[in-house]
């Protein structure tokens, strides 16, 4: 769908994936004018298919959409556009249990502008894919390194919304700790260089004497829905969950460490490594704060138990 104006998007049209033109003087292109989302579907065993709060994708991309000068869809739109693109791609769900249908919404400058400037001309598309497991270690645990040099994001920067430069930031340092064998790449603050702040696509929870802590939105680690449903989930389940500043030093004296997000939902972390020091954690005991509040969350997310919040929406 294009745009011009906030709200005002054309109706939008299906098409087979592949290519896009776009002109080489494209805002998305020159400027990183642009902003995704990432959700997901999953296929009950009866055929019907779930989406977990779309809304709040929706939602997200519009505050971002603001901080980049971009016009957004409406809610409205957005999750009604998501269903049709999902309903249209039915067969590349996988079926209940074997994986989910990773779907994919792009806001993007495609407007064409030679000087610094906003685009004048938007477009929203959404593309999907069929996923398995984010990490190649499966639902076993990760491990991290600390980055001590790059950092994702800095005060006053984009690093609250989901614009692509901020992906950009982080390539060299995660492809670097890739290489040496780690899954993720955990960034601390840019200013004290000593307070957590996320991982490259994921947020972070440390466990202590049963305490819940994830650092607090910011306007530096992205507010990830996954996050904000776990907090919800953990403290449901009777748990004390504090949004705070979280140190490096608790990371590496916490119990259990684990992150949240769409791709990775609650994935354990088995170590840490920071500043050559390597830190283990559970080797003696089942993550159990992770693996229940994993538990607990998939299904809701799969349709497998009751929705008191309405959390999830069913497409007919
Ligand atoms: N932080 C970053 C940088 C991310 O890219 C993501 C994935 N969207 C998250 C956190 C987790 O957000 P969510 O739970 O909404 O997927």
């Amino acid at each position: 769908a294009k745009s011009l104006k906030d709200g005002e998007f054309s109706e939008g049209e299906l098409h087979r994936f592949g290519p896009i033109q776009l002109s080489p003087s494209a805002g998305i292109l020159n400027y990183g004018q642009g902003l995704f989302e990432g959700l997901k579907a999953y296929q009950r065993e009866d055929g019907s298919i779930l989406l977990f709060r779309p809304e709040e994708n929706a939602l997200r991309m519009r505050l971002g959409a603001e901080r980049m000068c971009m016009p957004s869809p409406t809610v409205e739109h957005f999750v009604d556009a998501v269903k049709k693109v999902v309903v249209a791609n039915k067969c590349w769900i996988p079926p209940s249990g074997k994986g989910s249908l990773y779907i994919r919404p792009l806001l993007m400058g495609t407007g064409t502008v030679l000087g610094l400037a906003p685009a004048p001309e938007y477009t929203f598309l959404i593309f999907v894919s069929p996923v398995g497991n984010y990490f190649k270690e499966g639902l076993a645990p990760i491990n991290l390194i600390v980055e001590n040099e790059f950092h994702r994001a800095i005060p006053g920067g984009t690093g609250g919304v989901k614009t692509v430069g901020n992906y950009a930031a982080v390539l060299k340092a995660q492809s670097t700790a890739k290489a040496k064998g780690y899954s993720d790449v955990l960034y601390l603050d840019s200013i004290h260089k000593k307070y957590l702040e996320e991982v490259s696509s994921c947020n972070v929870f440390v466990v202590k004497d049963n305490v819940i802590s994830t650092p607090a939105i910011n306007g530096t680690i992205l507010p990830g829905i996954t996050r904000k449903s776990v907090i919800e989930v953990a403290r449901t389940q009777g748990f004390l969950v504090e949004e705070r500043l979280v140190t490096v030093d608790e990371l590496l004296d916490a119990d259990e460490v684990f992150c949240t997000g769409t791709a990775v939902v609650v994935s354990p972390v088995g170590s840490i490594t920071y500043l050559g020091k390597r830190v283990e954690y559970g080797k003696n005991a089942v993550s159990c704060v992770s693996g229940l509040l994993y538990n607990v969350l998939t299904s809701l997310q799969m349709g497998l138990s009751e929705d008191p919040l309405g959390w999830t929406v069913i497409i007919d």
